[in-house]
């Protein structure tokens, strides 16, 4: 509202209709889906700008004072000012701003600290962890040896003492803290403890909780971590990247691994676009919407459990929940088709101790970011919860579909989203 109207696309309109149509295809999707994929976010226009600007156009191989190409004053005051907030943020001794991808930021860390057949502990992909984590498809997989842990059986959350027995017991040159689809805090602290006592690294991969810890919302493990790796897309709600955060004395392997190590030019545009996104966070609305964001999956956890659906681990502490749909005759591929067809995006997703297949699964996972981004609270949370409810005890009747779908349409229009962008 009376904010000026942006068409930074419209020149693609007169070259590359294809590509043209296919983004006012994707904001008009964006606007009028519920997006509660855990992972997901809606950035700033802010963000959008820095991101679409044309420092695109810059090799600067190296790092600020220390690069390899010439006109880098502009590049080194970007790459400078994200790093300097970056560090205020995370209250961190040393960043690297320039991973490509969280991906990418754990790659970094793994050949900065540990050599190809060394053991990485980790948390069991069907369990909450991420590929990077040691799964056979990945690099991490294929380079390390892989000790993982799991959450326990009963309480479906993790259990530091046997955690420690695995790390006693099997004494990895690195452990690593932190997960895609687990929706209990996570201590950091007994973590250290546990990789001290072993004599192992501990890197923490914050990359889904980023935006609860700096706002003081989840434990930080910047104090406790050798290192600290995430995006800056997820909850931290800044343009798709990745962030390592380490202690002085790794700081030189660390930069030295990205740049060369691993990666060519920095991505100089994103970390512009970073270093939005660390301004904004360093903002107090930025805290009330990661309190928002906690409150609104609670609320909306705790009305799919009302409706009957089991929670994963009882519940949530964060952003995201699980929901095991085994109980219920169903799947998270159905649920998850079921649900896209009347708008509501959530993505199948294995629960601990999965008996179906990846590409089956018996969970989805639900996470809250992106619609409290456009603004939605309790009341909208206990719709969707409801809305939720109905489509998935209605499998395949068209008339509750149909009403469904309509619902889920009225909620977006009366959240707008981006409604300064024009394509
Ligand atoms: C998303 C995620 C990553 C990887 O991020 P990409 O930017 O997709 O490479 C790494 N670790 C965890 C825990 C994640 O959830």
């Amino acid at each position: 509202m009376g904010e000026e109207v942006v068409s930074e696309i419209s020149e693609i309109q007169k070259i590359d209709p294809e590509i043209s149509e296919a983004l006012k295809a994707e904001l008009k999707r964006e606007r009028n889906t519920l997006e509660l994929i855990a992972s997901e976010n809606f950035t700033s226009v802010p963000v959008l700008e820095a991101q679409g600007s044309v420092l695109t156009n810059k090799y600067a191989e190296g790092y600020p004072d220390k690069r390899y190409y010439g006109g880098c004053e502009f590049a080194d005051e970007v790459e400078n000012i994200a790093r300097n907030r970056a560090k205020e943020l995370f209250i961190a001794d040393h960043v690297n701003v320039q991973p490509h991808s969280g991906s990418q930021a754990n790659m970094a860390v793994y050949f900065a600290s540990i050599k190809p057949g060394d053991t990485v502990m980790a948390l069991e992909l069907s369990h909450g962890g991420h590929l990077t984590m040691g799964a056979p498809a990945s690099f991490s997989g294929q380079l390390y040896k892989v000790v993982p842990y799991t959450v326990d059986k009963e309480t479906e959350q993790l259990d530091y003492d046997q955690i420690r027995e695995i790390a006693r017991k099997n004494k990895p040159q690195i452990i690593v803290a932190g997960a895609s689809a687990y929706p209990r805090l996570t201590d950091f602290v007994v973590f250290a403890e546990i990789a001290a006592e072993v004599g192992a690294y501990l890197m923490t991969d914050i990359a889904h909780i980023a935006g609860l810890v700096v706002t003081g919302l989840h434990p930080s493990p910047v104090p406790y971590a050798d290192f600290v790796t995430t995006t800056t897309h997820k909850t931290l709600r800044g343009p798709r990247g990745g962030l390592i955060i380490c202690k002085e004395k790794y700081a030189s392997a660390v930069d030295k691994t990205i740049f060369p190590g691993i990666q060519g030019g920095p991505l100089m545009h994103v970390i512009a676009a970073k270093a939005v996104a660390f301004k904004q966070a360093m903002a107090p609305e930025f805290k009330t919407y990661q309190q928002q964001v906690i409150k609104n999956a609670r609320i909306l956890s705790d009305t799919v459990r009302e409706e009957g659906f089991r929670l994963v681990a009882g519940g949530t502490d964060t952003h995201l929940f699980l929901v095991d749909l085994s109980g219920n005759g169903l799947t998270g591929a159905k649920a998850q088709t079921a649900l896209d067809a009347v708008g509501i995006t959530v993505n199948k997703n294995t629960i601990p101790f999965e008996t179906q297949s990846p590409m089956v699964t018996s969970g989805i996972r639900v996470g809250t970011p992106a619609v409290t981004t456009r603004g939605m609270k309790e009341a909208e949370m206990q719709h969707i919860g409801k809305l939720i409810s109905r489509v998935l005890k209605n499998i395949g009747d068209e008339d509750v579909q149909k009403k469904v779908s309509g619902e889920v349409g009225d909620l977006c229009r009366r959240f707008p989203l981006y409604p300064s962008l024009e394509y």
